[in-house]
């Protein structure tokens, strides 16, 4: 049976007027049915490393309702129904057989809440499966598969997402972050949610315009705090206020992994096609025509370089960015080159959070605080990226837990205080230091694994210096090997020329 009709157009307008109608009585018991479930990571395709079942955070059932990231789905006047939300630090590309788990979790969770008026698919949009490309398409697809024609879907996406035409074919709706550093992550989810609601609450199918870009710019210099993401991104707010236009998302894409979706795009959400694909196009020529203009926003250089201008500061913390090497990004966090520069150039009052190293953690546990041991540390994940350090090391904090994979222990290297963790995690907040007993505005260098600096690391840096060190996430995109399956694009093609095309959805009504 057909559970209901939609309306082909409406206008923003008569949407947002008529609030007060009850919810859809589709259902038997009065209330659409709405699920929410999806997968997200990062996977740079030059990582050597594999993201297996033991990296991803996977929640189902009530973990998941209950979870704090998912809160906000509470304040909605119809339950949203779990399925599957798995998610993990960014790393190397999801080994197939974890995948192919965890979607077909996802899959029999989503056959057992039939019939659904909507699903809610929080995404991140540059996963990268071994053995196949566009992996958010094929989640995506298998998804419309089991709901059906008529459930609508919406996607939130990372403004680093990479988009396809499969994506934009099997979904209705889309909503990327518009900030980069992220402080939207909540914002974007609930813009999608809200729209999915209102769709659902008014009956109204929309349809997907979207505009690929060829653009690839590591998120290092597409920032939204300075030109010219700002200006780029700070139009959105106003034109999704355009009438018939529900959301407007402007993307960076990813541009470490080497597969043909891999670009920036403009995605438009909207009842209005013919202003969707002005928007779409205006978005697109404007990104394209500020190619040129991105710039990374702080000062940049060799490790070397990086590590003699912070010791040279008359003032302090100089912040030290290991951009290469940034679990956030997709970097392994295990390389040692900067500890052992730190080591060269004798630096002092120095703290480098951290290195991932789970044996020479343990070593630390075994030894315990106070004391003095010989570690060899960095290069346990990909040995073949980076040399390790031998170094002796005091013993001055270990992290409580019972947990192997939860260890972090705190370690003096002659002036370095250095943070050793048996996962790859990050260490960008000031509670990250604060909770190992560090204070870090006390030193006159900190080191951190980053691309640029958090919200949090970047009121404090005096000064804030971007190494562009080696790694799985270089910044010397234009150099990264095996730079083979993308399309032409900018900057790998110098001399590419463009002409902005907006492309409908496949299920924009005939
Ligand atoms: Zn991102």
């Amino acid at each position: 049976m057909k559970r209901r009709s939609f309306l082909k157009t409406a206008s923003a307008a008569t949407l947002i007027s008529a609030v007060s109608r009850t919810l859809l009585a589709a259902a038997p018991s009065g209330q659409p049915r709405i699920a929410f479930g999806g997968i997200g990571i990062e996977s740079s395709t030059y990582s050597r490393i594999r993201a297996r079942m033991v990296d991803f955070s996977v929640l189902t059932g009530d973990a998941l309702t209950d979870s704090q990231r998912f809160a906000f789905l509470k304040k909605y006047p119809v339950p949203f129904l779990p399925t599957v939300v798995a998610a993990a630090t960014p790393g190397g590309p999801v080994e197939r057989a974890t995948y192919d788990t965890i979607k077909a979790d996802f899959l029999k969770r989503l056959k057992t809440l039939l019939p659904l008026d909507g699903l809610f698919l929080p995404m991140h949009g540059a996963m990268f499966v071994d053995g196949m490309e566009d992996a958010e398409g094929d989640w995506m697809e298998a998804a419309r598969k089991v709901v059906g024609p008529d459930c609508l879907l919406s996607a939130s996406y990372d403004l680093h997402g990479n988009v396809s035409q499969r994506v934009i074919d099997n979904i209705d709706m889309f909503s990327a972050f518009r900030t980069a550093p992220h402080i939207d992550r909540e914002e974007t989810m609930q813009r999608s949610c809200a729209m999915l609601m209102h769709c659902i609450e008014k009956r109204i199918r929309p349809t997907l315009v979207w505009a690929p870009i060829p653009v690839l710019m590591p998120g290092e210099r597409s920032s939204t705090t300075w030109e010219p993401g700002q200006r780029l991104w700070a139009q959105l707010p106003k034109l999704n206020m355009e009438p018939g236009i529900l959301d407007v998302s402007l993307l960076v894409g990813y541009v470490w992994a080497d597969e043909p979706r891999s670009s920036a795009s403009a995605v438009i959400t909207g009842t209005a096609v013919a202003t969707e694909k002005k928007i779409a196009v205006s978005l697109a020529q404007q990104y394209w025509d500020a190619r040129k203009e991105f710039q990374f926003g702080t000062e940049t250089g060799t490790i070397d370089y990086c590590i003699e201008r912070a010791m040279k500061a008359t003032t302090h913390p100089a912040i030290l960015a290991d951009s290469g090497d940034n679990p956030t990004g997709g970097g392994t966090s295990d390389r040692a080159e900067v500890l052992e520069a730190l080591l060269r150039y004798k630096a002092q009052n120095t703290v480098f959070a951290g290195i991932t190293d789970q044996p020479a953690a343990d070593k630390c546990y075994a030894a315990g605080v106070g004391a003095s041991l010989p570690l060899s540390i960095g290069g346990t994940l990909d040995p073949l990226g980076s040399r390790p350090v031998k170094a002796n090391a005091k013993v001055v904090f270990l992290v409580p837990t019972k947990d192997p994979l939860e260890r972090e222990a705190v370690v003096q290297i002659e002036g370095i205080t250095l943070v050793l963790s048996a996962k790859r995690r990050p260490y960008h907040d000031i509670a990250d230091f604060t909770r190992l007993g560090l204070k870090p505005d006390t030193y006159k260098i900190i080191v951190v694994k980053s691309g640029y600096l958090s919200p949090e690391l970047a009121p404090l840096a005096n000064p804030s210096l971007m190494a562009l060190s080696d790694g799985s996430i270089n910044q010397d995109i234009v150099h990264l090997p095996a730079n083979k399956r993308r399309i032409p694009s900018y900057p790998f093609v110098a001399d590419l020329t463009f002409t902005p095309k907006a492309i409908v959805s496949a299920r924009a009504p005939a």
